[in-house]
């Protein structure tokens, strides 16, 4: 079981950014106002992810470290329509057959936090506020092959921050903040209200994005039976002759979830490529929202991939709303 584990964490975990990206995703399945994520050696010496959730209690501690244990689904059903970032029940069970972790949690309900380490089993009475905090340590000590793929730590600490930054693009309700060998490298505050997305946009991407940009507005014609419209496409498209645009400046959610996936991307740049004629990248922020039945989230392990059930209904929702946004006369 330790050895299916551990090939099961290589294709969930290949560098110290896509545990981070597991954590943040706990975190806020747990409900979090606040996550804060430490890291040393762009995390290959310590992930330590804090967030003040619901907390695990003391009996469940054990159960979230097991394979396929989640708390998030009970029937296959409940995955149709999966509203958690996690439902495969896998993260914690292989960062931990490759890893030090601990677990520290407390619930409404504790009078004291709990404390399990991964590697003994050990469970024992600790001290922290409502919440989680998750210390991931060494990675890879046990898979020295893997460990010799990984970069320097300037660039494990860079797609740490990314993995971070795709959260807190859609989750402007929620605090984020990002240590580096103690010091403070990034902090993005919550805010409430119908400002907060775009203040979120501003401080995540820039001043010149919101400026340089337009607002994407669009709902398909075609309505699920509740009268919802079938696709809705919102955020903000980039001016790429005025941005200095970039290939990572491309950020697309499917139903909260930030997705690579070469129907929107290739949608979004015949976009570009009809009104602006131009060869840049283009830079975004586009979120998608769809009947949740209709697009398959389980595809891969790490849940970046979707498969849409029907990908020409999305390419054609994703390409109006862009090249609307874009044709669209600027003040
Ligand atoms: P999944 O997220 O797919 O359910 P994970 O392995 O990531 O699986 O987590 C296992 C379980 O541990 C979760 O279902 C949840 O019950 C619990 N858990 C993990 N992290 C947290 C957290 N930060 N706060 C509360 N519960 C958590
Ligand atoms: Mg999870």
């Amino acid at each position: 079981d330790e050895l299916i584990s551990q090939i099961a964490a290589g294709e969930v975990v290949e560098r110290p950014a896509a545990v981070v990206r597991e954590l943040v995703d706990n975190a806020l399945d747990a409900g979090a106002s606040q996550v804060t994520v430490r890291l040393l050696a762009g995390g290959v010496r310590l992930i330590l992810v804090e967030d003040d959730g619901q907390g695990i209690p003391r009996e469940e501690l054990p159960v979230a470290l097991r394979r396929h244990a989640t708390s998030k689904i009970a029937s296959l059903q409940d995955l149709e329509a999966v509203g958690t970032m996690g439902f495969r029940g896998e993260a914690l069970a292989a960062i931990n057959s490759i890893a030090d972790m601990s677990l520290l949690s407390r619930t409404a309900d504790d009078a004291h936090a709990w404390q399990l380490d991964g590697r003994t089993g050990e469970l024992k009475p600790a001290a922290r506020s409502q919440g989680t905090s998750v210390e991931v340590r060494e990675l890879f000590y046990a898979t020295p092959a893997r460990r010799k793929f990984l970069k320097t730590d300037a660039t494990e600490l860079a797609h740490c921050i990314e993995a971070v930054r795709r959260h807190a693009l859609v989750r402007p309700d929620v605090g984020f903040a990002i240590w580096h060998e103690g010091r403070l490298v990034e902090q993005w505050r919550a805010g409430q209200g119908a400002s907060a997305h775009e203040q979120r946009l501003a401080d995540v991407l820039g001043n010149e994005f919101v400026e340089q940009s337009v607002a994407v507005h669009y709902e398909s014609a075609a309505r699920r039976p509740d009268g919802q419209p079938a696709v809705r496409v919102w955020g903000r498209a980039g001016i790429p002759d005025a941005a200095r645009s970039r290939a990572d400046q491309q950020f697309a959610y499917v139903n909260g979830r930030y997705v690579r996936d070469k129907v929107l991307t290739h949608a979004a740049r015949s976009a570009y490529e009809d009104v602006l004629h131009g060869h840049r990248q283009p830079v975004y922020a586009l979120y998608i929202e769809m009947d949740p039945s209709r697009v398959d989230v389980n595809v891969h392990p790490t849940k970046i991939e979707v498969r849409f059930r029907d990908s020409r209904e999305v390419h054609q929702a994703v390409r109006h709303a862009v090249e609307n946004a874009l044709a669209t006369p600027r003040a």
